[in-house]
Formats: structure tokens, C-alpha cells, sequence
């Protein structure tokens, strides 16, 4: 995973510093203070309808590109089919439990 860096006010210090972000999908999930090591979780919970609203946004997305797959390559199309569907939703309830478990 790629990482962010933020320059923020600590809560915990009260310094200006580089702050560590670490997202869930496209949505912030905790940053962590470079001085002290101060972590704020970015409420979990309270996170999951807009995390919901966001998969909503590429799930709807996704019927166009399978279309525009299929048109380019139908025969790879359909053998390639059932395993990205089985992939999709292992990753998406992947990025749900870190969501309610906060880590
Ligand atoms: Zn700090």
C-alpha cells in the first residue's frame, strides 16, 4: 500500500508535523503522528455509509467496463468471467472488516 503523509496538528503534542495517513479504499482511516506516535482513528464506524456510497459508485461503474471487456474479447471475456467475480467481493469484504475493526 502506497503512503501518505499530511503535515497536521497533533491532538496528543500539539506540534505541526508529518502525519501518517492509512486509508480503507479511498477513504482515511486513521493518521498517526511522525513525533509522538499519536494514532486518531477517523470514527470506523461512522465511516461505513460513505464507504458504502463510494462502492456504490464503482460497483454501478463496473457493468460499463465488463461491456466495453466483453465487445474487445468475448471468448477471453467469458472464461475470464466467474474468477473476477469471485475476486470482487473477497476484496470488498476484505476492506469492510478493516472498516468495523478499525485496524
Ligand atoms: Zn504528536
Amino acid at each position: 500500500m502506497e503512503q501518505e503523509y499530511a503535515e497536521l496538528t497533533c491532538t496528543a503534542c500539539g506540534r505541526t508535523v508529518e502525519h501518517e495517513l492509512r486509508h480503507v479504499g479511498r477513504l482515511l482511516a486513521t493518521t498517526t503522528c511522525t513525533a509522538c506516535g499519536h494514532v486518531v482513528e477517523v470514527a470506523p464506524r461512522s465511516m461505513v455509509p460513505a464507504y458504502l456510497h463510494d462502492l456504490e459508485h464503482r460497483v454501478t461503474s463496473k457493468p460499463q467496463r465488463m461491456v466495453r471487456r466483453a465487445r474487445r474479447d468475448p471468448a477471453r471475456f467469458v472464461r475470464e468471467l466467474p474468477g473476477a467475480l469471485l475476486r470482487q467481493p473477497a476484496k470488498l469484504t476484505a476492506e469492510l472488516w478493516a472498516l468495523v475493526r478499525g485496524r
